[in-house]
């Protein structure tokens, strides 16, 4: 698979070919998303894209890379499984070595490291040394469900991508009702009508991140579509809505009860 042919994200998607392309990569990436979301399909498309000689910016599926990219045999590609709790110290340190050594292929040595939120404490701040001065050309790609777990020096040094649930039915439903929502927020309706139609849509901790997501999305949309309805608002209040949705998931992710934190969203953005 390649990056085109992933639906949804597409901004991200986007964003990466357009990386991958122009060779303007930084050292380290973060792709955040639920653990239903295939985070490693899409690291793995964006290193094709990145090392494909053929078709830079995507991939093209025929050229030896590819080929071996898809057989997970590429030399210069580590990857850095959990034990099924955790990553510890010692796996990073020989993730270290590895990415020590000059690359087989071309230039850059890639490491993928999955569950990366579950590195222990030890094993984070040996990377940290890694993200400070990596080797020259190399790539780490860090896949995680949650960063709140991972240290913030780490952070500051990612560059961090919010990963969607790719385009599913239940993801259209989701979609539709964010955007009822936001419509009802830009129109100023009254609380009670707002709350009880979050609570038919965010009856879960699941399905309020999607639904978080997806009014992130609409709001990131407003503010480059022109419409009609854009005279009721200024991009100043299109960043607050997208801040305080951060809010929100960071407090989901603390474990702050969901109809609080969505109802004390609303309050605040329609406020
Ligand atoms: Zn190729």
């Amino acid at each position: 698979m390649i990056l085109k042919e992933i639906d949804g994200n597409d901004r991200l998607i986007e964003r990466l070919k357009y990386l991958a392309a122009s060779e303007k990569l930084f050292h380290a990436y973060i792709f955040e998303g639920d653990s239903c979301v295939d985070k490693s399909l899409l690291a793995e498309c964006f290193v094709k894209a990145i090392l494909c000689q053929e078709d830079k910016g995507d991939g093209c599926e025929e050229c030896t890379i590819c080929h071996k990219i898809n057989h997970g045999n590429h030399e210069d590609i580590i990857s850095l499984e959990w034990d099924g709790k955790s990553i510890k110290d010692e796996a990073v340190e020989e993730l270290q070595v590895k990415l020590s050594k000059k690359p087989f292929f071309g230039n850059r040595n890639i490491a993928i490291i999955n569950h990366a939120d579950t590195m222990t404490i030890r094993a984070q701040n040996r990377l940290l040394k890694t993200l400070e001065e990596p080797p020259q050309g190399t790539i780490i790609i860090l896949l995680c469900d949650n960063i709140e777990n991972l240290v913030p020096t780490i952070l500051s040094r990612c560059v961090v991508f919010r990963v969607n649930p790719f385009e599913t039915v239940e993801y259209g439903e989701i979609k539709e009702q964010a955007q009822l929502l936001v419509k009802m927020l830009l129109n100023k309706e009254p609380f009670y009508s707002l709350k009880g139609k979050l609570a038919e849509i965010a009856g879960d901790k699941d399905s309020a991140m999607k639904l978080l997501d997806s009014m992130e999305l609409t709001y990131r949309d407003l503010s480059i579509i022109n419409t009609k309805e854009s005279r009721n608002y200024t991009k100043d209040y299109i960043y607050r809505a997208v801040e305080l949705i951060e809010e929100a998931r960071r407090d989901l992710q603390r474990g702050i009860n969901i109809g609080y934190a969505m109802k004390n969203l609303i309050i605040k953005i329609g406020g």
